[in-house]
């Protein structure tokens, strides 16, 4: 007993030079790390596909045939000379090789690896590809497909699923190629198997029809077919979901039964006044989202809800409304966003909102004077404010109130963790106010379920009705003369137009001469006096970008040269153009959090997407997602697709907090809501997991795998 846990070194096959390397290259110490490894994909040696039968849309697939041809192409797609004994190969850009079957021929395509595989692919020998077919100019072909050379007539291997392992470059150089990984993981399981003791409770595994774990890490590494793969695949994903839904969801029940929330039970006076005299009805995604964020104000516990919502769907009316609440029942209540701009926004449409219902609302920001800051702090204390508006100024030291009940923060990610701490601690009793946290940003379900795992979340997923979807299309750096006439005709029928420029490190100077270079090709093409332009970056002063900001809110600029400093609320509603240089440089998120600064007012609206027009096919198809589709959940998804989880845009958590060792949170959203449903379920029974059957819960849970940051405070 004991060998999982006992050094890789010792394995037979291993030795101390190949523990060293396993340890740099794939962080294995132990025997047990070797087996937590799993294969992230299973040949079926035995099924080859005729290339005839290729389907464009199939999945991965296998093909066996006699290369045909090979052809290097350079930059343009002309052909690169291969008949002298010098391969120019620096101007090789890409591999084209031509593989036949006698049921057809299929091109495969590299752009990396491009000298090793030349030399390999021999015309006239055979191989195996594996890959995901795929389509160009009309003709089937694979996109770096694997390479393997085909097995022999009658092998062993060749009749079941092998698994393939994680590797890299410098395993295989040191000997572990995927046939010795294969070997070990083969030693090791023959070793540890009887070792491995359950980590579910009986229940959990009968009432989810779950294989037991020695099941599933037998047929994990070496599946006996099809089904037993998929058992043990939906075993091991299922606990690391489970355990990962239960350890957040644990945590939001002890914060939210350490903090009583302060009781708000009324709709009352203010709420009622506002409410009957909006000019529209709520979006029924307003008043669902209502109903949650009242029934957490009564609770008697704190609230700690994250609100999503496309931009322009009308969070700020929910936002209203909520303060309204506080305010009826005795409370008072802010709203903080992350600029001034933003801030004055708000204020000028709370202030609207507000008028019918006789509640006082007050706005402070940095430039707030001090005779009305005076003013404004004696109104917080002694209670006569009732909603203020703010940056972060409302949470400097000197601002107190005398009964905060409600915070609302708009766009939560531009707040640092200390500033919204400090919002928590604004009452003298030490209670926490209830907190709303407001995002534009649509991160996918399954994502915010884990990071948001102890936030309770509601979407606004309606626009309010009458809203045209704004018109985007792309087009390359070298066709920007028709990018400048269509904002010239635009601009002459008294629109505005944005120009954002990606400055992804705001310190790297490449980027700053871009926008620089950008606005300056501007003013040529636009000179005084018929157009005005302004300028706004990160790098300037808060009053020069302020002075900038409002002279194009204001409709004295025509056009707006810009960073994303703009990415977030502005409205502009005269804006009907967005123009975003260099595009394929962003996230796709991001380029949907941009273009949603267009499309506010009744005009029709329009975005345009610039490329570098020497952008891969790949990127472009990227873009070519934002023309089909508006839906910012739409979007996150594909893009979490495309990039993976730890890449969102937005979401500014610069990769996961946790490490998934099988499931993925982009993929398996079904099973992530299953498993949270299991998790809510086992809680609900016994929320502090004391009972004698949910034994193993509380062991497995304190070997804190998926102990995180305290998100309870994110907001
Ligand atoms: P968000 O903050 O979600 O981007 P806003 O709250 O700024 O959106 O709302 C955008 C616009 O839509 C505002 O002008 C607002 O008055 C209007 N609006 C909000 N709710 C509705 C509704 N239910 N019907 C019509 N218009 C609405
Ligand atoms: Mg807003």
């Amino acid at each position: 007993m004991g060998e999982l846990a006992s050094s890789i070194q010792y394995l037979s096959g291993v030795g101390p030079k190949r523990a060293a390397l396993l340890k740099a290259e794939l962080g294995i110490e132990t025997i047990g790390d070797l087996l937590a490894i799993y294969p992230f994909r299973y040949i079926d040696r035995s099924r080859i596909c005729p290339i005839a039968e290729v389907a464009v849309d199939a999945a991965f697939i296998q093909i066996k045939g006699k290369i045909i041809s090979r052809t290097l192409y350079g930059p343009q797609g002309s052909v690169v000379k291969t008949d002298s004994d010098k391969i120019p190969w620096n101007a090789a850009k890409r591999l084209s090789v031509i593989v036949e079957d006698g049921s057809g021929q299929m091109e495969m395509v590299f752009f990396k690896g491009i000298r090793w595989n030349y030399s390999r692919l021999v015309p006239g020998s055979v191989f195996v590809f594996f890959g995901k077919p795929s389509e160009f100019g009309g003709r089937l072909n694979m996109v770096h497909p694997e390479v393997d050379a085909p097995l022999p007539e009658g092998s062993l291997l060749s009749g079941g699923l092998t698994g393939v392992y994680p590797s890299t470059e410098k395993l295989k150089n040191g000997g572990i190629t995927g046939k010795v990984m294969c070997k070990l993981e083969s030693a090791a399981l023959a070793l540890c198997l009887p070792e491995f003791q359950e980590t579910l409770p009986d229940y959990i595994i009968r009432e989810n029809a779950l294989c037991s774990l020695q099941y599933a890490m037998k047929n994990i590494h070496f599946p006996a077919d099809q089904y037993a793969l998929q058992k043990a695949s939906r075993r091991l994903k299922f606990e690391e979901l489970f355990y990962l839904q239960l350890s957040l969801l644990k945590q939001k029940y002890i914060r939210s039964h350490g903090n009583p929330g302060l009781p708000m039970p009324h709709v009352g006076k203010g709420f009622n006044a506002c409410y009957g005299s909006l000019p529209f009805s709520l979006t029924g995604a307003q008043k669902r989202v209502m109903k949650e964020i009242h029934a957490d104000l009564k609770s008697g516990h704190q609230m700690n809800r994250l609100l999503q919502g496309d931009v322009g769907s009308g969070k700020t009316m929910v936002a209203v409304l909520s303060a309204l609440i506080a305010v009826d029942n005795g409370y008072q209540a802010c709203i903080m966003a992350p600029t001034e701009v933003l801030s004055q926004q708000h204020y000028a449409n709370i202030r609207r909102y507000l008028a019918p219902t006789g509640v006082r609302c007050a706005l402070l920001t940095g430039s707030t004077t001090q005779k009305e800051r005076r003013e404004i702090h004696s109104g917080l204390r002694d209670g006569s404010i009732g909603i203020i508006v703010g940056t972060h100024a409302l949470i400097e030291n000197n601002v107190l109130f005398r009964n905060l009940g409600l915070a609302v923060i708009d766009e939560q990610h531009r707040f640092g963790v200390d500033q919204r701490a400090k919002l928590w601690n604004k009452r003298a009793d030490g209670c926490s106010p209830h907190v709303l946290v407001m995002t534009a940003t649509p991160i996918p379900r399954t994502l915010a379920m884990t990071l948001y795992g102890d936030l309770d979340v509601s979407v606004i997923d309606e626009l309010p009705p009458g809203r045209k979807p704004v018109k985007t299309t792309t087009i390359p750096d070298n066709r920007k003369g028709a990018v400048y006439s269509f904002m010239r005709k635009q601009i002459s029928l008294g629109r505005q137009v944005f120009v954002v420029y990606p400055l992804i490190f705001e310190s790297e100077k490449m980027d700053l001469n871009n926008l620089e270079l950008g606005y300056e090709e501007i003013l040529k093409y636009f000179p005084l006096p018929d157009y005005k332009v302004a300028m706004v970056h990160g790098r300037q002063t808060n009053e020069v970008k302020n002075f900038n900001m409002s002279a194009f809110a204001e409709g004295r600029a025509d056009i707006l040269v810009s960073t994303t400093v703009i990415e977030v609320g502005v409205d502009v509603p005269n804006a009907s153009v967005m123009v975003i240089e260099s595009s394929q440089r962003f996230g796709l998120s991001q380029l949907h959090q941009l273009r949603g600064r267009v499309g506010r007012g009744a005009e029709e609206s329009y975005c345009v997407l610039v490329y570098d027009y020497k952008t891969s096919k790949e990127a472009r198809a990227r873009l070519e997602l934002m023309c089909r589709t508006n839906d910012g959940f739409e979007i996150a998804e594909e893009d979490m697709k495309m990039r993976g989880p730890g890449d969102l845009e937005g979401t500014q958590q610069s990769g996961l907090p946790i490490k998934l060792a099988i499931a993925s949170l982009a993929r398996d959203g079904i099973m992530l809501g299953e498993a949270r449903a299991v998790a809510e379920k086992v809680l609900e029974a016994d929320p502090l997991l004391e009972d004698r059957r949910n034994y193993l819960l509380t062991k497995e849970l304190r070997k804190g795998k998926f102990d995180m940051k305290d998100y309870s405070k994110i907001s």
